[in-house]
C-alpha cells in the first residue's frame, strides 16, 4: 500500500458520520434504517477495494458518495426478477421468460393465488381429488389423445416417461437427434438419469427404418423420437417419420415416443409457419407418447404435458417421481385457462400473446412501426432519430429453426452516442429495453413489443436518452 493510498483510507467516512449528512437523513424518511445502514456499509466497501486496487484512484467528494447510496437504496428496492420489454423479435425467448401470457391466464392465476381452490377436491363427490384432471380432459380434446398428463415443464415429462416406460431397459434414438437443448438439457444424460439405456442407430445426417429394426432385441422398451429443435441438417438427409416408426413399433410390439419440443397444437401453415407438425397429428401418426413445452409455441406458462395411450399414461400417474415433478396450482390455473382458448382457435390467435406475434403479417408490422414511432417521438428530445427498416424475426424456443419472418425494426440513434452505448443505456433503465445490434445499428423489432410496453418504451428511450446526455461523449 502506497502512503497516499494509506491516507485516502483513513479518509473514508465511519457509517456515523455518513448517517449525519444531509443527503442522507432525507434518505431515511423514506427508506427503513436498516436498508440504509446497509447501503452506506455497502457502498464504503466498495470504496475501500476501489482505492485498495487502482493506487491512482481518488476519494470521491460527499455529493458522490451520497448519490452511491442512494442508487445502491434504489437498486436493493427494485426486484431482481422484473419485466423487461422484448425488442429482439425472437417470440419465444428463453432468457426473457419465452411466452407472455395470454389476458385470461394471467387472470386465472389472480384468481387462484389469493384464495383457496378445488386443486385437489372432488366438487362433486366432495372427496379427495387431483390436480391433474383440471387439463386432462382439455388435452385430450385439442390432441385426439386417449389420456393426458402435465408436469413442471417438458425436460421432467422426458424423465418421468422414459423413467416409467424404460427404465433398466433400452431406448433406440437416431443419432440425428441426440440433440442438446441447451440450459444443460442433453438427451444421453436424460437418458441416464431416467435409467434407461440409449442404443444409437443411423449417422448423424442419415437414419434408416431397418436401423431401428435390425436394433430392436429383447431388451428394447422404447422407440423414441426427439424433434430437433434448434437445428436442421441439410443436405444428404434421412429420417424416419413417426408414422413409420409406429408401424415398426406396432409389428414389434414397442411403444413409440416422441419428445416434440415445442408443441404445437395448432397447424399454422395458413400464416406461412410450416414444417412443424401439430401434436394431434403425431398422435394420428401412431405415436404411443407425446411429450411438449407448455411455454414455447403454446404460448402457455411453463410446463410439461404428456399426451398418448392411456396404459403409459396411467403407469406415469402412479410412478413415484411424479410428485417431484409435479405442476404448482398458478401455472395449473394458466394452463388451463390458455387450453380453453384454443377451443375456437381463431380466437386463441388473437388472445394467445406467442401466436399472435408469430402470425402478424408483414403489413400489419409495418403499421405498427409507424404507430410505435409516432408515440415515441412525442417524448423523445432532437438528438435522437428512428429510422424504420426491414428485417427478420424468428420464432425462438426451439421450434422452426430456419423460419425467418419478415418485419420491420425500428433503429434508435442518439447523436454522438454508439449503438453499443444505447443498448448499454436501455438495459439499465427502469423498465430494460432489449434490442439488438446488427451492422452496427442498434434495432428494435416491433414485432416482439406488446401493447402494454408502448407506455414503458418510451419512458424508457427518454430515461436513456437523458442518462446518455448527462454522460461525457
Ligand atoms: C425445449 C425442449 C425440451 C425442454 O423443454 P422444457 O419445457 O424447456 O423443459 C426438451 N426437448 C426438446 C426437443 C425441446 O425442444
Amino acid at each position: 500500500m502506497t502512503g497516499s493510498v494509506r491516507n485516502m483510507m483513513k479518509e473514508i467516512p465511519k457509517v456515523d458520520r455518513v448517517l449525519a449528512w444531509p443527503e442522507i437523513s432525507g434518505l431515511l424518511a423514506k427508506h427503513p434504517r436498516p436498508e440504509v445502514l446497509v447501503a452506506i456499509r455497502t457502498v464504503l466497501v466498495q470504496l475501500r477495494e476501489q482505492l485498495l486496487d487502482n493506487s491512482d484512484s481518488t476519494l470521491p467528494d460527499t455529493a458522490r458518495i451520497s448519490a452511491l447510496i442512494s442508487s445502491e437504496l434504489e437498486s436493493r428496492t427494485r426486484p431482481s426478477l422484473q419485466t423487461v420489454v422484448n425488442g429482439t423479435g425472437v417470440v419465444v425467448h428463453t432468457n426473457l421468460g419465452r411466452s407472455p401470457l395470454a389476458d385470461e391466464a394471467e387472470e386465472a392465476i389472480l384468481n387462484v393465488s389469493s384464495r383457496y381452490s378445488n386443486l385437489e377436491f372432488d366438487l362433486q363427490t366432495g372427496e379427495r381429488g387431483t390436480r391433474y384432471a383440471h387439463v386432462e380432459g382439455l388435452i385430450c380434446e385439442l390432441t385426439g389423445a386417449e389420456a393426458a398428463l402435465v408436469v413442471n415443464n417438458n425436460a421432467a415429462a422426458v424423465i418421468l416417461a422414459l423413467s416409467t416406460m424404460a427404465q433398466g431397459r433400452e431406448v433406440i434414438v437416431s443419432r440425428g437427434e441426440l440433440v442438446e437443448i441447451g440450459g444443460s438439457f442433453r438427451i444421453p444424460d436424460v437418458m441416464r438419469q431416467s435409467g434407461a439405456q440409449l442404443v444409437e442407430v443411423g449417422t448423424t445426417n442419415r437414419t434408416h427404418i431397418r436401423d431401428y429394426l435390425v436394433a430392436i432385441t429383447e431388451a428394447t422398451a422404447l422407440l423414441l423420437k426427439v424433434h430437433t429443435s434448434n437445428f436442421a441438417v441439410v443436405g444428404f438427409t434421412a429420417e424416419v417419420s413417426v408414422a413409420d416408426m409406429s408401424s415398426l413399433g406396432r409389428e414389434s410390439g414397442i411403444p413409440v415416443m416422441l419428445d416434440a419440443g415445442s408443441g404445437c397444437l395448432m397447424d399454422l401453415s395458413p400464416y406461412g409457419i410450416s414444417g412443424e407438425p401439430t401434436v394431434s397429428q403425431y398422435l394420428a401418426a401412431g405415436a404411443d407418447v407425446v411429450t411438449f413445452s407448455g411455454d414455447k409455441l403454446l404460448g402457455g406458462p411453463q410446463a410439461g404435458l404428456i399426451a398418448g395411450k392411456r396404459q403409459f399414461i396411467e403407469a406415469m400417474k402412479r410412478h413415484p417421481l411424479l410428485r417431484a415433478l409435479r405442476m404448482d396450482k398458478l401455472s395449473l390455473a394458466s394452463l388451463e385457462a390458455t387450453l380453453r382458448l384454443y377451443r375456437d382457435p381463431r380466437r386463441a390467435l388473437v388472445s394467445i400473446p406467442t401466436l399472435r406475434m408469430l402470425t402478424m403479417t408483414a403489413g400489419d408490422l409495418d403499421h405498427r412501426a409507424d404507430v410505435i414511432v409516432r408515440r415515441l417521438r412525442r417524448s423523445l428530445p432532437d438528438t435522437v432519430t428512428l429510422v424504420k427498416h426491414r428485417g427478420e424475426s424468428s420464432a425462438g424456443g426451439g421450434s422452426f429453426p430456419l423460419l425467418q419472418l419478415p418485419t420491420t425494426l425500428v433503429e434508435v440513434v442518439v447523436a454522438g452516442h454508439s449503438p453499443l452505448q444505447i443498448e448499454a443505456a436501455l438495459r439499465r433503465t427502469m423498465v430494460p429495453v432489449i434490442g439488438r445490434i446488427h451492422h452496427d445499428r442498434y434495432l428494435l423489432d416491433v414485432r416482439t413489443i406488446l401493447d402494454r410496453d408502448l407506455p414503458t418504451l418510451s419512458q424508457s428511450l427518454a430515461e436513456a436518452s437523458a442518462g446518455l446526455a448527462k454522460e461525457k461523449p
